[in-house]
């Protein structure tokens, strides 16, 4: 630390992100990433004309994307706003609204929320998931303050319904409540259509994980206009012009392709089911899922050293030290092949009688 770094910032916990080895002969199956590359009208959009504009400023009000974004969901562009990645959206809303108050959100959850929270000066008040690490949504009815669900939740991967969602809003009139949607499309409800009906409602999502851009770094939040002229006014005392060029046309495309999105999350869902059954036929509980990962445990290995294994065989996937996952590894839905490496080195490793006894 310098001697320059403001007092209050020296306590501070930054996020880890997952590891991004630049070794492309590995299986990486853990930061949640689509198997597939952008589909050929995203490439196509890309054009030498858009890179040789690269000397202009991008349109501040990213107008191609939001117009892209109002046609698909049948959302009026003034109810939605982009950001370089949801973690952004994430941040500007933090600034905005958690107002040095409290913020809530579950125990087990993504990372940033905890970390966002301490930036911004509010207090993080984890609420414990149940011992199947679901949420029990009534803990949520009645807060003082603004509310953060993940929904399917990070880590775990399970859903609640639009249903439950709406009882969170009603019970709280005066909260905001923020869902994160990122991992939405691999099955769960979406709230999206409630953003009507409700102004305390703010949906963010994301084009990393279902739309293949993760290096693009495309997030979108829907809300009421007020909502959305509050995150601008964020993001216009912040940095205008928070989408690249390229990004902006990509993310276009990518939400215009519906074919090619149908296409990849029909094949992750496929992948997802029967990658589930394989781990279950070894003996493996998952925690049921609605996301494009799992998380997985199993009696006769513990989360890291099977982390671990899996790593000295060229299969990254994602261990957390935190004290109620600590004994699982949560596993990316990859390609079919990618899967089937897994179940096969993990079938080896049991075959040894467990890894605990493995040099590593
Ligand atoms: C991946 C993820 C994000 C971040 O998405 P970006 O758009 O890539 O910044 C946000 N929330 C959750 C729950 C995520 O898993």
């Amino acid at each position: 630390m310098s001697r320059f770094l403001d007092k209050k910032h020296e306590a501070l916990k930054p996020y880890t992100p997952g590891e991004q080895p630049q070794n492309v002969n590995l299986i990486k199956l853990n930061t949640n990433e689509n198997p597939f590359p952008p589909g050929p009208k995203v490439i196509g959009a890309l054009s030498d004309a858009e890179s040789s504009k690269l000397n202009l400023y991008p349109d501040p009000e990213v107008g191609v994307l939001i117009k892209a974004a109002s046609e698909y969901y049948g959302v009026p562009e003034g109810m939605i706003v982009a950001g370089n990645g949801s973690d952004e959206l994430l941040a500007f809303s933090f600034m905005a609204f958690s107002g040095g108050g409290s913020v809530y959100f579950p125990d087990i959850s993504y990372g940033f929320y905890r970390v966002y929270a301490e930036v911004f000066g509010a207090s993080a008040r984890l609420i414990a998931l149940d011992d199947n690490l679901m949420i029990n949504i009534e803990d949520y009815y009645n807060a003082d303050g603004m509310i953060v669900i993940a929904n399917p939740n990070a880590q775990t991967g399970t859903a609640v319904t639009r249903r439950e969602i709406e009882r969170v809003l009603k019970n709280n009139e005066n909260n905001l409540v923020l869902i994160d949607e990122a991992y939405v499309d691999f099955g769960a409800e979406s709230s999206l259509r409630l953003i009507d009906e409700y102004d305390n409602l703010l949906v963010i999502q994301t084009l990393s994980k279902a739309r293949n851009l993760a290096g693009a770094r495309v997030g979108m939040a829907f809300g009421s206009e007020e909502i959305i002229r509050d995150i601008n006014r964020i993001k216009y005392s912040f940095n205008p012009y928070n989408l690249n060029r390229l990004s902006i046309l990509a993310g276009a495309a990518a939400i215009r392709d519906r074919e090619y999105f149908d296409g990849c999350i029909g094949k992750i869902k496929d992948t997802r089911k029967k990658f589930v059954e394989d781990m279950e036929g070894l003996g493996f509980s998952i925690v049921p899922s609605l996301a494009n990962f799992v998380l997985a445990h199993h009696d006769k290995i513990s989360g890291e050293e099977y982390y671990r294994a899996l790593r000295s065989r060229n299969i990254l996937v994602r261990h957390f030290s935190d004290e109620r996952i600590k004994d699982y590894v949560r596993v990316t839905i990859g390609r079919e092949d990618e899967m089937e490496a897994l179940i096969s080195a993990t079938k080896e490793l049991l075959g040894k009688g467990g890894i605990i006894h493995e040099k590593v």
